[in-house]
């Protein structure tokens, strides 16, 4: 095929799109479902008519080939396990007595069993429900939900492409199931799969689908030559078939790297790949594999994870690149249009100019299509379209909003020594020792305390008009009195204000923030029916005001123990934010610093002696190459120690973050030269308080003794129990006492008696000492 006609049968596609609908209708019909509301019927129909309302939307849009299947209850890789039939055998029984409702258990667990582990999809802010695999795993098709939504848009009468998780992606997420021994590599079990992919391949090959869609994301991670191998082999099997439709393989979210060679060998008949960010690297590996003769090319140009507008004239610069590499390229966006909200025509309060600027779901559908009508006709059927989208980028570059000097002039003149903090951590140890006069292992908390109903209905009376500002600081107020006299009733060493203001430890600080704005209705799957809205870090910021300091100093007048400072680190600011992509992260993460530098400053100006910056985002935004981590990890920690390296010798700096595998970023931690960690570990039973000692960590730090994330009451035997198992990684000197997490999501009950039970166990193990 010559180029020029691989141009003229460029067609749009994607492989995903929010699953909501415009009013979060999923959402409401799930929920009432489960609260019995909600007939199972009636939720079938809610969400075929959302499916029918997406395809439609596509198809108007001018999308030639709609994804099918990628709609979900609750979460794709859930649907995927059902599949193939990989029901735990706990929730077997469920299933059996009903589909539905078993399918939920799995999801959510019931009073009698418990759901499977969720987790973050790829460094996304989704989650998906974790398969449960061991060596006895047995598989079998159950394509019914892949077929069935696949005749559905076929009946509409449009071209549909059925999306699956891939065969190799699908094992490479699931972990041993419980009780299976913990090197249990469920990849052992490709060979037991892929007939199952077999029959529903066939089975979507009798319904009518031309292509069927393979997503392989877990190619993009760092592989073992054995994963690779398999790899090879399960596409060499499932492109030898003789009954199937043509496969289609999908990757995204980075470059393919040692995969891609291999993949554009394999007996299939096009690959879709990822040319954005990091993954644009994807465009001189295809050169040098040779591109993909005899192959169709999906090339997603249109960022699908952020919410700017595309760049066209350089996207269609890409393409045409492409042109030369494959026997046919059509053009998508970059992944699943899942990871972003549904459409900016919803957003009434983003001025006009700055609304132009941003590109959600929709947008970025009609972005896809213009692309492949300019690759199909050229440049001048498109001559409007390249106009406005130059005018509009013009106007972003040249917007007050995203360059304001002030910003700019301060940031280029930090000095390296800004974020180093002097003296050394042993003499600062022992300023802090002098001034703070703790007891041996301190207790504490991680800041919040019961966001309570209370506390909910008045921050929506503040915003409907039926309270006033006052009325609602008179609240607050209450609220702080509460949780500082519980404290020091309690006996906590270093007390907190609990956080009662704040509705989210990013959009509290982002909603004070210039240069980030908020949506309305920019909704997005977090997991199941949770959504999230998050902000949007557009321009250069800066804080015009204190944004802490007057709940802290308020705290803090209540008190004689010291009241802790609690601000969100830059890099959490960054990572559950969509974040401006006009400039590296790096520089982004420097003005957010910079900013939160003044609020610390201002914070021990007004006499607070511990300061904490939480930063549980760190390991999550981790690039998924290794060979990208250590480029991040330089600013992500040069972005903390800016925050906090301003402050006095006896000012002493926390920080927190909460997951338990942090092994390869203890090194960050390190860097990071925090006085004190705070750290999620008791169900781990503390192991990283040894993976700390294992790397010789010379601070201090407090793995959690409560796991914060049940509503369980950790005994104070238990308690003890841990910090016993802690001092054998941790010298009492340097161990704290504190839950795993913040206490937003407890109910006071629970709080009280395991905060209770905490203190106990330090007085006690303070006198085993
Ligand atoms: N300070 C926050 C809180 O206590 C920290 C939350 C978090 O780590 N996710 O809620
Ligand atoms: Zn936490």
């Amino acid at each position: 095929m010559t180029t020029k006609s691989a141009a003229a049968a460029a067609r749009a596609t994607v492989y995903g799109y929010p699953r909501q609908g415009r009013n979060r209708e999923l959402k409401k019909a799930v929920e009432g479902y489960w609260k019995g509301r909600v007939t199972a019927e009636a939720l079938r129909a809610t969400a075929a008519e959302l499916r029918r309302t997406n395809w439609l939307q596509l198809a108007d849009a001018g999308i030639n080939e709609v994804p099918t299947g990628d709609f979900s209850y609750y979460d794709h890789v859930l649907d995927t396990t059902v599949m193939v039939g990989a029901i735990p055998e706990r929730h077997r029984a469920a299933v059996a007595g009903d589909a539905l409702d078993g399918y939920f258990a799995m999801a959510r667990g019931t009073q009698e069993v418990a759901p499977l582990e969720m987790t973050k999809w790829f460094d996304t802010n989704y989650h998906y429900l974790v398969p449960e695999l061991g060596p006895d795993s047995a598989f079998t098709a159950d394509s019914a939900k892949q077929v069935g939504e696949l005749k559905e848009a076929l009946a509409l009468g449009l071209t549909a492409r059925p999306v699956l998780v891939g065969p190799v992606t699908y094992l490479l997420l699931a972990k041993p199931a419980p009780g299976m021994p913990a090197d249990f590599e469920p990849l052992t079990l490709l060979d037991r799969l892929l007939p199952v992919y077999a029959e529903v391949l066939a089975d979507l090959r009798a319904a009518g689908a031309e292509w069927v869609q393979l997503d392989e994301p877990a190619l993009v991670q760092d592989r073992t030559p054995a994963e690779l191998n398999a790899a090879e082999r399960a596409y060499r099997d499932l492109g030898g078939l003789a009954d199937r439709p043509k496969l289609l393989v999908a990757s995204y979210f980075d470059r393919l790297g040692e995969a891609l060679p291999m993949l554009a060998k394999a007996p299939v008949d096009g690959l879709a790949l990822d040319f954005t960010g990091a993954a644009a690297a994807n465009l001189d590996a295809l050169a040098s594999a040779g591109g993909l003769p005899g192959k169709r090319l999906v090339a997603g140009v249109v960022n699908g994870r952020n919410v700017w507008v595309n760049d066209l004239a350089a996207s269609l610069s890409t393409l045409g690149t492409l042109l030369g590499l494959a026997d046919r390229v059509d053009v998508s966006a970059s992944c699943s249009l899942l990871h972003v909200p549904l459409d900016t025509a919803a957003e009434r309060d983003i001025e006009p100019q700055v609304l132009r600027w941003l590109a959600f779901a929709r947008q970025k559908s009609a972005e896809v299509v213009t692309l492949a009508r300019g690759l199909a006709r050229g440049t001048d059927a498109i001559a409007a379209d390249l106009a406005a989208n130059r005018a509009d980028l013009a106007s972003r570059a040249d917007s007050p909003v995203t360059h304001d000097p002030a910003v700019r002039a301060r940031a280029s003149a930090v000095a390296e020594t800004d974020g180093r903090r002097s003296p050394s951590y042993a003499e600062r140890a022992a300023a802090q020792r002098a001034h703070l006069g703790l007891p041996l292992l301190p207790t504490t908390t991680i800041g919040s305390f019961p966001q309570t109903g209370d506390l909910r209905a008045a921050r929506a009376d503040l915003r409907a008009g039926r309270i006033d500002t006052a009325d609602y600081e008179e609240r607050i107020k209450a609220e702080i009195q509460e949780v500082i006299s519980f404290q020091e009733k309690t006996g906590i060493d270093v007390l907190v204000h609990g956080e009662p203001e704040r509705n989210d430890m990013v959009q509290y600080f982002a909603e004070r923030l210039t240069g980030y704005l908020a949506t309305q209705h920019g909704w997005v799957q977090s997991y199941g029916t949770r959504y999230v809205r998050p902000p949007i870090l557009a321009g250069d910021i800066s804080r015009p005001e204190p944004m802490t300091v007057r709940w802290t100093s308020y705290a803090q007048s209540l008190t004689e123990k010291p009241v802790k400072g609690m601000l969100t680190g830059p890099v959490t600011m960054l990572a559950w934010s969509f974040v401006r992509d006009d400039q590296p992260l790096a520089d982004t993460a420097h003005q957010v610093a910079l900013a939160l530098r003044d609020e610390v400053h201002d914070l021990e100006a007004a006499g607070t002696s511990v300061i904490q910056v939480d930063e549980p985002a760190l390991r999550e935004t981790l690039p998924l190459r290794s060979a990208d981590r250590a480029g991040y990890l330089d600013w992500a920690t040069e972005a903390f120690r800016l925050t906090t390296s301003g402050v006095r010798p006896d000012t002493q700096i926390h920080t927190h973050m909460c997951y338990a595998e942090f092994g390869d970023i203890v090194q960050a931690i390190d860097d990071l030269d925090a006085d004190v960690i705070s750290l999620e570990a008791a169900r781990s039973r503390m192991q990283v308080a040894h993976e700390l000692a294992a790397h010789g960590y010379p601070r201090e730090a407090g793995p959690g003794v409560w796991d914060i994330h049940s509503p369980r009451v950790p005994s104070t035997d238990e308690a003890a129990e841990l910090l016993r198992t802690g001092l054998k990684a941790i010298p009492a000197e340097r161990l704290w006492v504190n839950p795993d997490c913040g206490l937003k999501t407890r109910a006071w009950p629970e709080t009280r008696a395991s905060l209770e039970h905490l203190v106990t166990a330090a007085r006690t193990i303070r006198d085993e000492l």
